[in-house]
């Protein structure tokens, strides 16, 4: 059998990505890797937006947000109907809030006497998803910061005087979206929550998988995530979380996890596999 790869957490421009569908496939494909997913954050445009025959698998997938406790959490849904009403209404409730959340970051960063305009991130955004990283492109191009991520560490990250943080959603509720739609709720990169009595709680909540290959992952936390996983009964997932060629995370091809671990331990475990050729 002859080895494969496959990448089941890549954003494209419908949220923060710089890369199309199209794009990302093409880069996929000359990687090597057979299968993929489309993770965009609270949005499934991006599969919207593709209905060609794709010559690799695209793997339906969408990044929900859920924050609790002032934390940020992340859950993959993966194979849900995108045309679900529960999630597009989500979505929706999503896109609104993101929008004011934009419109406030924007006035922050104003009140520093730092000129830039609501305007001007729009035209950075290509889906319905408004992120830091759009606010944060914005402050590049002007030459406001010299470097994408001075303008986290700076500006807009979490500990930062211009940062917002989304609405609070409980991930139960993320969890029953995802199921309700015929979805299965993933946990991505536990190694971002630092907290493992957290990864517990939500799989009490009704997690159902878990990221366990992931860039910043050591093999001591892939190995702790894989007992998790038996003990817990989860399907295990891994992705490079590539946001295109403007992050300082891995370009497509450039972290790769491999096919078996991806068949033998998670797809056992569905029941239908309804990807999209
Ligand atoms: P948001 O969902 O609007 O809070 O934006 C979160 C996104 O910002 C993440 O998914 C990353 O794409 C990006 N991000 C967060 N921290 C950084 C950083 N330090 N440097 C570059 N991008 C970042
Ligand atoms: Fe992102
Ligand atoms: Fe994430
Ligand atoms: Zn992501």
């Amino acid at each position: 059998v002859t080895k494969m790869w496959i990448d089941l957490h890549i954003h494209t421009i419908y949220s923060d990505g710089n890369l199309t569908p199209d794009q990302v496939i093409a880069k996929a494909e000359k990687a090597g890797l057979s299968a993929i997913a489309f993770a965009d954050h609270d949005s499934v445009d991006a599969l919207n937006n593709y209905l060609k025959p794709s010559p690799i698998e695209i793997v339906p997938c969408a990044e929900l947000s859920a924050r609790e406790g002032g934390k940020s959490v992340h859950i993959l849904g993966y194979f849900m109907d995108h045309n679900d009403n529960n999630l597009k209404q989500f979505i929706e409730i999503q896109r609104k809030a993101r929008l004011s959340r934009g419109e406030e970051i924007v006035k922050k960063l104003n009140g520093l006497g730092l000129n830039i305009t609501m305007d001007e991130v729009r035209k950075k955004v290509e889906g319905s998803v408004v992120g830091r990283p759009h606010i944060a492109r914005v402050l590049l191009e002007k030459g406001i910061v010299e470097k994408l991520g001075d303008a986290f560490s700076l500006y807009l990250g979490n500990d930062k005087s211009c940062y917002v943080p989304n609405p609070d959603k409980k991930v139960r509720e993320i969890v029953n979206i995802i199921k309700g739609a015929g979805g299965i709720p993933v946990l991505a990169h536990p190694i971002f929550l630092g907290d493992d009595e957290l990864i517990s709680r939500f799989i009490d909540e009704g997690i159902e998988g878990i990221e366990v290959w992931y860039p910043q992952s050591r093999d001591r936390d892939i190995e702790k995530y894989l007992e998790i996983a038996r003990k817990r009964d989860l399907v295990v997932t891994g992705g490079s979380d590539s946001h295109g060629t403007l992050k300082p995370y891995p370009s497509i091809g450039d972290f790769k996890v491999a096919y078996q671990a991806f068949s033998d331990c998670s797809m056992l475990k569905l029941k239908s596999f309804p990807l999209i050729h």
